[in-house]
């Protein structure tokens, strides 16, 4: 964990900052080891101050180590006078994506004038972007208990039941194994599939459509992110030439993510082969993107990243490419992967041969 605040200091001392004032509760998490929900943080050479209020006093003593811990008035801004003079800081930076504007002001009139504060942007995401091996171990356990929830419908099956109850089997089958959602669960049969964010209606799921269900859990503050098109009975021959074609671009760039390789090249292998099919504009969002405390963190797998975007050793991303024919059907497909220096560590492990639930 202090590491992580060190990996921290170094970035600040290249963009000529003192001081971080850390304000998005994951980060704090990610630095920290902080579970509960108001602190701050301050960041900087020789400088490791965490601020809670009364009520986590206990838990943050529990789970807080190599930071001072400082117990401040509920509202944690009027305590960083404070803290900041002793260690001198001058030039303070904030997370601006995190700060609204009267909050700002808020800041601004807690510190002296001498302190400049500085838009810092999102240097912690950057930093979360690259997991460590245990990070990937707890990103590994919520993807496996996906499949086990996964096994878990396959036996239930789609009989008679809405997507509304599917999508609420699944919700319940990860509480019961000790998972919440990581966010809500789509299912979208049929038609309803081709719309990349369905939400779950009262449609009876019809025997012979396909079924896209996209899920994650979240155990132990990581996330997973898994989407699998089952069919409901034997689909018909077109839809199970679009699924090949999904599952034919998605193995193929599932093959390119390695560190070092290009986020936009990766994206381009699943594209292309969609294209060479005739489909390139049913493709209509980005390949994946990281996954960790947060279901969509960096980085992105998308046509529109840099060419300077590479992958590096320990992203972890998602690979989900899709077509979707409106008013028919949508496939989609999607595995997490770690980006090894050696090539791809997929982390789903659900069969991706087009599975028949009755
Ligand atoms: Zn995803
Ligand atoms: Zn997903």
């Amino acid at each position: 964990m202090s590491e992580r605040a060190d990996r921290l200091t170094e970035r600040l001392r290249e963009r000529g900052l003192d001081a971080l004032l850390v304000t998005n509760i994951v980060n704090i998490r990610y630095l920290t080891g902080f579970t509960g929900t108001n602190a701050l943080c301050l960041v900087g050479d020789g400088l490791r101050a965490f601020l809670t209020d009364f009520r986590y006093v206990e838990q943050a003593e529990r789970e807080v180590s190599g930071f001072d811990r400082v117990q401040g008035k509920r509202d944690l801004l009027g305590d960083l006078r404070d803290l900041l003079a002793p260690a001198g800081a001058r030039r303070v930076g904030f997370e601006d994506h995190d700060v609204s504007v009267h909050r700002h002001g808020r800041l601004r009139s807690a510190l002296p004038d001498s302190v400049e504060l500085e838009s810092a942007g999102q240097l912690v995401e950057g930093l979360r972007e690259v997991k460590d091996e245990k990070e990937i171990a707890a990103i590994r356990a919520a993807a496996e208990l996906a499949t086990e929830v996964l096994e878990q419908l396959r036996e239930t099956g789609f009989r008679g039941r809405t997507e509304r109850q599917v999508a609420g089997d699944f919700e319940a089958e990860m509480r019961a194994r000790g998972a919440e959602p990581a966010f809500p669960t789509i299912v979208a049969a049929g038609p309803n599939g081709a719309l990349p964010h369905a939400t779950p209606g009262d449609a009876t799921v019809l025997p012979g459509s396909l079924v896209v269900v996209d899920f994650g859990c979240l155990l132990d503050g990581y996330c997973s992110d898994c989407t699998r098109t089952l069919a409901s009975g034997d689909p018909p021959d077109e839809a199970v030439a679009v699924y090949e074609l999904v599952l034919r671009a998605q193995e193929a760039a599932l093959g390119a993510v390695r560190a070092g390789a290009v986020c936009r090249e990766v994206d381009g292998v699943a594209r292309e082969v969609i294209a060479e099919a005739g489909h390139g504009d049913r493709f209509g969002h980005g390949l994946g993107h990281g996954v960790g405390l947060e279901v969509h963190e960096g980085p992105r797998l998308t046509q529109s990243a840099e060419d300077s975007e590479r992958l590096e050793a320990g992203n972890v991303v998602s690979v989900e490419p899709g077509v979707y024919l409106p008013g028919e059907l949508g496939v989609r497909i999607e595995d997490l992967v770690v980006a090894r220096d050696t090539g791809p560590e997929v982390l789903t492990s659900f069969p991706k041969t087009l599975t028949i639930v009755e």
